[in-house]
């Protein structure tokens, strides 16, 4: 054990040594200098277990000592031997970091080295309890904690060479679905191989941390330029390019990257920091494996979008959500088939808002779930509202998104709600995308076959917009494809659109199931249409989607027949009154 003793007093010294050696069997090795000084010029050229410090010195006195050795060597264990015992003293210099506190005249050799041996543990101990607080324990970069007091120190060095800073913030793509599907043992491997390969992309003086979870950041000083920012993110995300291989297995790994400037965006470690995060959601939204600047615009941006899912977690709380309904028509005798209903929001400070506007912030937040299924129960309601009225009742398409059909017990609380409400299945269809039904083919079969159990149409909305994969219109239990209202646009206009339409109704008829064209607007479309045997139309040609209510009244003075309704009559007042709130 290498000892360093600073003590003006040889007598002190003399007798230390003494009675260390009379106690201890290991052999030690004591370095005594006299002053502060040849303290200093010891500890920098020699390598130490432990200091003994005596705290009046010719050339320091008491805490000024210690803050002396401390700048020299932060990492070195301090036992303080003073002449005195002052309690107060004590607790002062404990508080600054020293290890422990001896009174020269009360100490026996052993007393000295069992403070010794401790000295040396307990700076060891709160060595590692630094690091572990500072760095991150699963791939040994720097944490969070690290990041903040870096960030800081690093705008501190930008302001005095007046340069700027760039923080990069990662977060890698699907990373919960990966854990999800393989492991956490394999998440976490494949963090710590992320954390190598960004490691081995950033140059030498950057700072590459773990801000959390599946989260990194990269901290790149001493920029001029605000071009450079981007051939370092495309770096970082170029990293992730090839695939890994863990226990045999190969992983693809992708990035999105949010990236902020000092002084540019903020001069305020924190506020950096959210602006990447922020940033970094942007990218993500974009399309994952992409990077992204933050701007106030993209700020302002997500306060909207905040403030659109608290007002429609009110509006689902003060019922402010309707439906409107929109005829489907046979496309030879013009007699309603169907109605779609159409969800409204009647809001109190936005006004009327249209589906478009915030079904997207309904999906993204999971409110379409409990909305969905008030959609649902509404839906009953009215068709047992036009039940009363003696009104020839006609099966509601109801538009499904995702989110709600991915819920695990979707058709069982469907079934349910028909039931409660005494309604006949056969009175309700479901119109789903594409993308959702090829989303998740076991758990989409499951749960359309439930559906089909119950007794309830499926329907393929936006028909032809997708990826479409014809091989699930085999397996999938469906009845019904919506041609898309894009394709209905163009027809007698665009060859291809005549072609595509044409495709799909005779895809539907050879599959038995029923084509519908939506959007129809023109007598050409509809012509075109009749011609080439579409069975059911919708559109603004036939009418507008109405309130639930005024449906009811429409009907009034044609009870028990359903309603026809001419093409030459698509200006009829009544039809178009009630929707005109929603032209675009
Ligand atoms: P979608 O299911 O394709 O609905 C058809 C949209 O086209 C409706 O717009 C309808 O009003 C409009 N439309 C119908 N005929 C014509 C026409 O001849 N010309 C034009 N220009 N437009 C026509 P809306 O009501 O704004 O709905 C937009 C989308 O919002 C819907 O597209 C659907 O994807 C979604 N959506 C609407 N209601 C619901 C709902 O209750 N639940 C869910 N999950 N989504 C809904
Ligand atoms: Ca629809
Ligand atoms: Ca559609």
């Amino acid at each position: 054990m290498k000892i360093l003793f600073i003590e003006d007093n040889d007598a002190d010294a003399d007798f230390l040594r003494a009675s260390l050696k009379s106690s201890c069997a290991e052999e030690l090795d004591l370095t005594h200098v006299s002053t502060l000084k040849d303290g200093v010029i010891a500890l920098s050229e020699n390598d130490f277990d432990v200091l003994l410090l005596d705290v009046g010195l010719p050339d320091g006195e008491g805490m000024e000592c210690i803050e002396v050795v401390q700048s020299v060597d932060p990492d070195m264990p301090i036992v303080v031997l003073s002449g005195h015992g002052d309690e107060d003293f004590a607790v002062s210099i404990i508080n600054k970091g020293v290890q422990d506190y001896l009174v020269k005249q009360e100490t026996k050799g052993r007393v000295i080295l069992r403070a010794i041996r401790y000295a040396i543990e307990r700076k060891r101990s709160e060595r590692r309890l630094n690091y572990f607080a500072q760095y991150d324990g699963l791939t040994g970069i720097p944490n969070r904690e690290f990041l903040t007091g870096y960030l800081d120190s690093a705008i501190t060095r930008a302001e005095r060479e007046k340069n700027k800073v760039a923080l990069f913030y990662l977060d890698l793509d699907k990373f919960k679905t990966l854990n999800a599907q393989l492991g956490h043992e394999i998440g976490d491997v494949l963090l710590k191989e992320v954390a190598q390969r960004l490691y081995s992309h950033t140059r030498a003086g950057d700072l590459l941390c773990r801000a959390g979870g599946d989260e990194f950041a990269v901290v790149v000083e001493g920029l001029t330029q605000v071009a450079e920012i981007e051939s370092i993110a495309r770096k970082l995300i170029n990293s992730l390019n090839d695939t890994f291989l863990i226990n045999g297995r190969e992983i693809v790994a992708s990035a999105s990257v949010g990236v902020t400037v000092y002084p540019d965006d903020s001069k305020d470690a924190q506020v950096l920091l959210k602006n990447a995060d922020i940033a970094m959601y942007q990218a993500k939204e974009a399309g994952q494996n992409k990077f992204k600047y933050f701007t106030d615009n993209i700020h302002d941006e997500i306060v909207r979008k905040h403030k659109l899912e608290e007002d429609i977690q009110t509006a689902l709380r003060l019922k402010q959500f309707a439906l409107v309904y929109q005829s489907k028509v046979d496309i030879h005798t013009l007699q309603v088939k169907g109605m779609e209903a159409l969800i409204r929001w009647n809001c109190p400070t936005r006004g009327l808002v249209r589906p478009a506007d915030f079904i997207g912030a309904a999906e993204k937040s999971g409110y379409i779930v409990p909305l969905g299924y008030w959609i649902i129960n509404d839906v009953c309601q009215t068709i047992n509202n036009w039940k009363c009225k003696n009104i020839k009742l006609v099966p509601v398409s109801i538009n499904v998104s995702a989110l709600q059909f991915q819920q695990a017990d979707f058709a069982d609380r469907v079934g349910e709600i028909l039931e409660s409400h005494n309604i006949d299945p056969e009175l309700i269809e479901l119109e789903m995308t594409e993308g959702l039904l090829m989303a998740d083919t076991d758990a989409t079969q499951k749960c359309l076959t439930s559906l089909k159990a119950i007794g309830i149409k499926i329907s393929v909305d936006d028909f032809g917009t997708g990826n479409s994969c014809l091989a699930y219109l085999q397996k999938f239990p469906i009845d019904i494809l919506k041609i898309d209202k894009s394709f209905v646009d163009d027809v007698t206009l665009n060859a291809d659109s005549d072609h595509i339409c044409k495709a799909i109704i005779s895809l539907a008829k050879s599959l038995g199931l029923e084509a519908v064209a939506e959007g129809v607007e023109t007598k050409r479309q509809l012509e075109f249409l009749r011609e080439n045997d579409c069975n059911i139309v919708q559109g603004y040609l036939f009418g507008r989607p109405v309130w639930g209510k005024e449906i009811a009244n429409l009907f009034e003075n044609v009870k028990h027949e359903t309603v026809l309704v001419k093409s030459s009559q698509a200006t009829n007042a009544q039809i178009l009154n009630m929707d005109t709130e929603f032209l675009t």
